[in-house]
């Protein structure tokens, strides 16, 4: 075993015989199940290494000296740091960490977040928060994103075996990594350890390995980047093993491109040629020192494709890769509305939802692989930060008169607890201390514990904390709108002849009207009548249970819902503005709601209808 192993993993020396898993997989699964059965003890021990390893930076000094007095931290005993810790130090947020964060990016080297220096920053994606911001980003990054991996693939294969040396067709794209003004690598989370020595060592480990070379994965233009990981998909089809992405949004997108590439991919197949639309000279030189003239794989291909784009491409993605066992991506939170359409290309394939984790630390791994999206949950590994639990409890029928969208809230909270301590059917928010220099730092996201993996809890995620529809009184989260937009497009799917189909949708508050209402946008697939979009939006407006929306309603202190249907293609200038400002297609997730303004101006160019809810009349 090599130095990248966790420590536990190391250590034992006990086996496991789980079906057709290598012996690195049993090592990974004998680890998590020693360091899940003790978790609470493990988090403990966590926290007091990272403690003990940082106690003395700036950012932990204010709080860790009494009077003029250090306290020996050194000296002191895991449990008793863990009190004097939670007691002392404050539940923070991301603002709190800028300022020190923006030190380092600007090049003070002194210990200000952690005690060995910070040499790489990543950006988060900002599109749930709408803007980007920079987390600390190092060795121990990249080592869990590999222990994530590893581990949720030797699940997977206990109950999804896949062919040793077979390929995995992965719709991944790397950022460009730059310099900021001190001199530190900056980039994105995904774009550090596609670059990194991990990602070599997770397709070893795991003995599959990505169709695409790195120049297409950092090719820096997710156009030309999907179409080769097409074309490269295609050509070693019959090794493909499974087919992924981050986040699902990515694999829709890929194959949405598809459904307009198909007869270039096949030509290239057919010739060994590459498309003249990629033009970045390292990925065309890479992806045709791959590829050869294969005719008899291009017309088994067209076929294919000529039968299934009759059925709107029902089924495509077995037909096309008979040998991929199933599908694996991020398919909860925000990505679920994807789901759908993914279903249609897998037609039964079995749709695995991939793990848990954001830019500031990786949080829990699908171990029962088949559950489906709608209902898997992450135990969370206990070795990657300290991780406190902040219950939550929903204000049903509160009237707060809170005008602040950014303050308000439906929940009241508890004091935060920690992993040993949780409960199961519980709502809480996550805060993280990290080995990267974040104290105590709320994630902004809501989960639910939904039961235990020996003694680690296992999370639903529900949805981001903060509030995204609110004018006056009433609070809807992004599930809510979610609920609401998914009972609305059945209308839309069975009141049409052609099944129309929702792409896409977003909103905003519209608060300089007076009353202000609820705006909603929806890109379709595929014709409605106009009544039919109509009864759309009168469904949306009647289906926001939220007392606060329903009361406001009743009283016309809100206006009615308004629907707009853009134009075919809006979403995907939406993606390409993030990606012209530094996100990823890889991490991108469409905002399900939105002030920014330019998002709002493109919104309202595509606008093509405009559909006022008669509900409440
Ligand atoms: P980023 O800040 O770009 O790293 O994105 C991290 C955020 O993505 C998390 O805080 C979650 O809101 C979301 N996310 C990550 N993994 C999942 C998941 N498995 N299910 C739902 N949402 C997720």
């Amino acid at each position: 075993m090599d130095k990248h192993e966790p420590e536990t993993v190391r250590s034992t020396s006990s086996y496991v015989n789980n079906g057709n898993i290598n012996d690195h997989e049993g090592d990974m699964i004998r680890w998590f199940e020693e360091v899940s059965a003790k978790a609470g003890a493990v988090q403990t021990e966590v926290l007091c290494r990272i403690l003990k390893e940082n106690f003395k930076v700036e950012y932990l000094n204010k709080w860790l000296l009494v009077g003029k007095e250090e306290i020996n931290v050194a000296e002191m005993d895991a449990c008793a740091l863990e009190s004097l810790f939670t007691s002392v130090v404050p539940l923070s947020s991301h603002e709190d960490f800028e300022p020190f964060i923006q030190r380092i990016a600007d090049g003070d080297t002194a210990s200000i977040l952690t005690q060995q220096p910070i040499t790489t920053l990543s950006l988060s994606s900002g599109t749930t928060e709408g803007r980007q911001k920079f987390v600390p980003f190092t060795r121990h990054s990249a080592q869990t994103t590999l222990e994530t991996f590893t581990l949720s693939a030797a699940y997977r294969s206990r109950v999804y075996p896949i062919r040793e040396g077979g390929k995995i067709l992965e719709f991944i794209y790397s950022g460009n990594q730059f310099k900021t003004k001190g001199g530190l690598i900056a980039g994105t989370a995904t774009t550090h350890y596609y670059a990194s020595e991990e990602f070599r060592i997770k397709q070893e480990r795991t003995k599959s390995f990505t169709c695409s070379p790195y120049e297409v994965i950092s090719a820096g233009d997710y156009k030309q980047s999907t179409y080769c990981h097409l074309l490269l998909g295609l050509f070693f089809s019959h090794d493909v093993e499974f087919i992924t992405s981050a986040f699902v949004y990515g694999i829709v997108q890929a194959f949405r491109s598809f459904e307009e590439l198909w007869r270039d991919l096949c030509n290239d197949i057919r010739h060994g040629t590459l498309s003249s639309r990629i033009k970045v000279p390292k990925m065309r030189e890479a992806v045709l020192e791959i590829i050869t003239a294969n005719q008899s794989l291009a017309s088994r291909i067209e076929g294919i494709c000529e039968e299934v784009e009759v059925m709107d491409w029902f089924g495509l993605i077995p037909k096309l890769w008979p040998n991929a066992k199933y599908v694996y991506s991020i398919m909860t939170g925000s990505m679920q509305p994807y789901l759908k359409r993914l279903r249609h290309y897998a037609n039964g394939l079995p749709l695995v939802s991939g793990d848990y984790g954001s830019s500031e630390s990786w949080i829990g791994v699908n171990v029962d692989p088949s559950s489906p999206p709608e209902s898997v949950t992450f135990a969370v590994v206990p070795t990657f930060s300290y991780f406190e639990f902040i219950p939550l409890y929903r204000h049903k029928h509160s009237c707060g008169s809170s005008h602040d969208a950014a303050a308000a809230d439906d929940f009241v909270e508890d004091k935060p607890i920690p992993l040993s301590k949780v409960k199961v059917g519980q709502e809480y928010e996550i805060a993280l201390t990290t080995f990267t220099g974040l104290y105590r730092c709320r994630l902004g996201d809501v989960v639910e514990v939904g039961g235990f993996h020996n003694g680690t809890p296992k999370l639903n995620f529900i949805c981001r904390r903060k509030l995204i529809l609110t004018v006056n009184i009433d609070k809807n989260t992004e599930k809510d709108l979610q609920a609401v937009v998914e009972k609305a497009s059945h209308i839309l799917h069975s009141q049409t002849n052609n099944n129309a189909e929702l792409v896409d949708f977003t909103s905003y508050a519209e608060l300089t009207t007076q009353p202000g209402c609820y705006v909603i946008f929806w890109e379709i697939k595929g014709d409605a009548h106009d009544h039919v979009l109509q009864s759309c939006s009168t469904e949306m407006d009647a289906a926001f249970v939220d007392y606060g929306y329903v009361v406001s309603r009743k009283t016309s202190s809100i206006g009615p819902l308004e629907l707009c249907i853009v134009e075919k293609g809006t979403f995907k200038k939406i993606l390409d503005c993030f990606v012209a400002n530094g996100a990823t297609l890889g991490q991108f997730k469409t905002p399900r709601c939105t002030n920014n303004p330019l998002l709002l101006n493109i919104l309202h160019a595509c606008t093509l209808k405009i559909f006022r809810s008669t509900a409440y009349a």
